[in-house]
């Protein structure tokens, strides 16, 4: 089955706006075995959306549209659905009765204005929205679906969920998506491709995508499959791959580098302590975004200058005049004094180059030293991070992280 979606909102097209709707639904389309074919976003105009619908049922299976269900004029989707089947809109008991009682549940009368979201399109079945007003429609045109959804994606996802994913499940007929994901540190995108690509090249049956942001690289397989069939193509594809790439690979299920991080952590039954100089707090809010990180985590100190590198982080003033703020040394004294002033068991120092400015043909911009000390050693590792100051102080967070991880092995 190809599917499309249309998002629609002129909100969406300005710079202030991200349609993070279409993704959650091609998420939960491909896991299906859906594929999408074709994003649109289209703005608060009846005819545009109109237009784009026709084509859309040229092309499509499936069109699932977010947005425009609202109670006021510039929300257009129900008139513009029924232009574009040549259907009628009528007042629906059965919808005004849920918006009475929604209504009624905060104990306030129905503005006459929601009244108009209590219109369905002539042969639509209604998906109900348990948390607002607009309810979604689950509409047939010949061998095409169409699926509208509220805008907001609060009451979408729950919707989608729990209303779309099952009529999807059994018009998929058995088909569903196996996967192989691989989260990678300490590679570049293009060093995982060539360890990878002679192995994945001979699965032409497979699609493989490699992503990179600045928290890790993601190498997924996958494939469509009968619901009853077992991979044994993506498992031996991924068994290759994982023994290629051996130590790189930190998660296989998802889950971030700081989670991972943080299991290693309360399995040791460690603390952890933070000084950080180029990333100012950054590793310290990645690590305690997991839930149950006040377990390892003691705290931090932003040690940005020189002073507080000393007075709170026991580096010597010989060793910042001698090497600098941004060397090994200073990195490894910092990860050992605030293993001390905060007592933990491990210590975790960062120092660099943000830039844009400050940087030398010594010590060039992206320039950082990651340092970790517990009772019985010190290391560190240089690494020259590419790019502008905020991705690099993003690639740097990883990197720290990504040193903890091997450290902690
Ligand atoms: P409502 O009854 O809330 O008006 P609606 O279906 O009319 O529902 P819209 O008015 O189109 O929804 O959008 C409401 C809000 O939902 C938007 O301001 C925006 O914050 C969010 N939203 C809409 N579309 C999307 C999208 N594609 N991705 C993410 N958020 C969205």
């Amino acid at each position: 089955m190809k599917a499309e979606i249309i998002a629609v909102g002129s909100e969406l097209l300005t710079p202030h706006h991200v349609d993070s709707n279409s993704l959650f639904i091609t998420q939960k389309l491909n896991d299906l075995g859906i594929e999408v074919r074709l994003k649109t976003i289209v703005g608060d105009d009846e005819k545009d959306l109109v237009d784009l619908l026709q084509q859309a049922l040229t092309r499509s299976e499936l069109i699932v549209v977010s947005g425009g269900l609202g109670p006021t004029e510039d929300d257009l989707t129900r008139t513009a659905v029924a232009r574009a089947l040549r259907r009628t809109i009528t007042k629906s008991p059965e919808i005004l009765e849920m918006i009475l009682k929604r209504f009624a549940g905060r104990g306030i009368a129905v503005p006459k204005i929601n009244e108009r979201q209590a219109e369905l399109i002539e042969g639509a079945e209604i998906i109900a929205n348990a948390r607002g007003t607009a309810p979604g429609m689950w509409i047939r045109e010949n061998s095409r679906i169409i699926v509208l959804l509220p805008g907001p994606p609060r009451e979408l996802e729950p919707m989608f969920e729990t209303l779309a994913v099952p009529r999807l499940q059994a018009l998929a007929k058995g088909k569903m998506l196996a996967k192989k994901q691989f989260y990678i540190t300490g590679m570049t995108e293009s060093e995982v491709d060539a360890k990878a690509a002679p192995i994945y090249i001979k699965y032409p049956g497979i699609q493989t995508t490699i992503l990179s942001n600045t928290r890790h690289i993601a190498l997924l397989f996958s494939r469509q499959i009968d619901s009853d069939e077992c991979p044994t193509d993506l498992e031996e594809l991924a068994g290759k791959v994982q023994e290629i790439l051996g130590d790189s690979v930190f998660s296989t299920n998802g889950q971030p580098l700081e989670q991972v991080v943080g299991i290693q952590m309360k399995s040791s039954g460690r603390t952890l302590a933070v000084a950080e100089s180029c990333t100012s707090g950054m590793i310290g809010a990645r690590l305690t975004a997991v839930p149950g990180s006040s377990e390892y985590f003691l705290g931090g100190v932003l040690c940005y200058s020189n002073d507080i590198k000393s007075r709170l982080c026991g580096v010597s003033e010989n060793t910042l005049k001698e090497f600098g703020a941004v060397s090994v040394e200073t990195a490894e004294e910092l990860a050992r004094g605030i293993r001390s002033t905060l007592g933990s068991s491990v210590g975790l120092s960062i120092t660099g180059i943000a830039g844009p400015g400050g940087g030398s043909a010594d010590k060039p911009v992206g320039l950082v030293y990651v340092a970790l000390s517990d009772e019985q050693r010190t290391e560190s590792h240089r690494r020259i991070i590419p790019g502008d100051r905020d991705s690099i102080r993003e690639r740097a967070v990883s990197f720290a992280l990504s040193c903890l991880r091997r450290f902690l092995r």
